[in-house]
């Protein structure tokens, strides 16, 4: 069984489960750093909060997954969008950035973020995405050399950038929340939505009465609303962490083909050199081990590290544009929100959303409310992807049933779920939804356990 390095520093905490209906005024639902930072922020603001997760433990989905860059520089992003659009980008993050770091000083490290590349097209995209920086006002630097010893054609720099450890982050907004107010429980699976009745049902039949909900669940559970199941893209990728001798000064994301993310990490008083890439669309394979085998070959071959300690692999819903979806669910309903679609830029796009959505509930004008809204038109881009993501699902489901008949079917939409070796769970490649050995729910859009009666295993 494979763990993250975050999981090390883990608090635990002991908040109860629901155990009698409710009534709220805002009812969040997922405790990762999206749910946790929201809920922080509204109960700052005087509002009556209650946030509902499923698992043992806050900041335990994909937050104690990533690789904690909190950073305005989320891969090649501002060439492409206009100058405006670009500006609030880079405002909403970096506001939301600064904000934290004054909150939480203690929590970050301080580092230069940079884009690499070791190809000529991609030194071409670097000074493309660098032009837009000037336009934008972004200060960057840029240089064929890293401190790394990697071929380099091009760096492109943003310096006093920031790094976390995800989860003692996450962990540190608990408290606040808690302090002002929100009402946070734990261990409490939210089943079914009812939105015109402004109730949700928990899986142990109780329900609670809102009058906002926000949704802070990753995939959002309510997806076939607005058609969210074909707007949303779901991305794997693995990381690992070995000890290293020293810790880096910047943090690294190569734009090349086959992509690989570069930080340090101090934890515990070790230095960790935490290395990861080999993304591919969720659940498409079940051979999973021979990521980590590529990783470990490389960190021997080029840094001469020796075999890692932790190795994990985490998922994240991607967007046709790059840009998260934070707002209402639909235009009509101003009771019920979303804060998805974060494109492995979560951490930053949570502290965006911890903004945002008060401002939208206040109904207080705020720049990035069109920029990040789900329901933005981006109709060429938004229908391909749309056309891509239903004809990936229609194949993924059909082949399910031909070449895995034994496999449990998953809870959310009956697709064929698969196994994932390495990590021990079953995956649907539909939706992303995920599932432990024993067949319990690790990861929506599905609500309720798969059925394992046949495991499935061998196909
Ligand atoms: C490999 C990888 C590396 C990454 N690295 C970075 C990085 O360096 N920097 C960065 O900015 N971003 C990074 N990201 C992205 C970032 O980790 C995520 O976007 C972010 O953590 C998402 O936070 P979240 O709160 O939305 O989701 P989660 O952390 O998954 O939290 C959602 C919570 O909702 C709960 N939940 C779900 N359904 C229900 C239900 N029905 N009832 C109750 N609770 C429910 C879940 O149990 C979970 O705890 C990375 C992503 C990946 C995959």
């Amino acid at each position: 069984m494979k763990q993250s390095l975050w999981l090390q520093s883990n608090e635990d905490f002991s908040f109860p489960a629901v155990k009698k209906s409710l009534k709220c005024d805002i009812c969040i639902i997922g405790g990762g750093i999206s749910g946790i930072y929201t809920a922080y922020s509204l109960a700052k603001e005087g509002f009556q909060v209650t946030l509902i997760e499923a698992l043992p433990q806050f900041a335990h989905g994909t937050t104690a997954y990533s690789t904690g860059k909190l950073t305005v520089q989320h891969n090649i992003i501002y060439s492409k969008m206009t100058e405006e659009d670009g500006k609030i980008y880079y405002e909403a993050n970096k506001t939301a950035i600064e904000q934290a770091v004054s909150e939480n000083s203690d929590s970050f490290t301080k580092a230069t973020s940079f884009l690499y590349t070791a190809a000529d097209q991609g030194k071409e995209q670097l000074l493309n995405e660098a032009e837009h920086y000037k336009k934008i006002g972004i200060p960057f630097v840029a240089s064929n050399e890293i401190e790394l010893d990697l071929p380099v054609k091009l760096a492109l720099g943003i310096k006093n950038e920031w790094q976390i450890d995800p989860v003692q982050f996450t962990n540190f907004y608990v408290h606040l929340a808690r302090k002002h107010g929100a009402q946070l429980y734990l261990n409490t699976r939210i089943t079914k939505i009812e939105p015109l009745k402004n109730c949700v049902h928990t899986s142990n039949a109780y329900t609670i009465q809102y009058k906002k909900l926000i949704l802070c669940t990753h995939y959002p559970i309510e997806s076939i609303r607005q058609l969210y199941s074909m707007k949303l893209q779901v991305s794997r990728s693995y990381l690992t962490a070995t000890k290293c001798p020293q810790l880096l000064e910047g943090q690294y994301i190569s734009i090349d083909s086959q992509s690989r993310t570069i930080r340090s990490a101090l934890v515990n008083n070790v230095p960790y050199f935490i290395y990861g890439g080999q993304s591919h669309l969720a659940g498409t394979t079940g051979d999973t081990d021979h990521f980590y085998e590529t990783l470990q070959h490389e960190l021997t071959a080029y840094f001469e590290l020796p075999a890692f300690e932790y190795g994990w692999s985490a998922q994240d819903i991607m967007t046709a544009d790059q840009i998260p979806y934070i707002g209402q669910l639909s235009p009509n309903d101003d009771s019920l929100y979303i804060a998805t679609g974060f494109n492995k830029w979560g951490l930053s796009s949570s502290l965006v959303a911890g903004i945002l959505l008060p401002s939208l509930i206040k109904k207080e004008p705020n720049a990035a409310t069109s920029l990040f809204s789900p329901n933005r038109s981006n109709f060429g881009k938004t229908l391909y992807f749309m056309l891509q993501t239903g004809g990936f699902i229609s194949k993924e489901l059909v082949k399910g049933y031909i070449a895995r008949p034994d496999a449990p079917r998953c809870t959310h939409l009956g697709c064929k779920t698969r196994w994932n070796e390495a990590d021990e769970t079953y995956d649907c490649p539909c939706h992303g939804s995920r599932y432990n050995a024993k067949g319990e729910v690790i990861e929506g859009p599905a609500v309720y356990p798969l059925d394992i009666k046949k495991s499935g295993r061998s196909s």
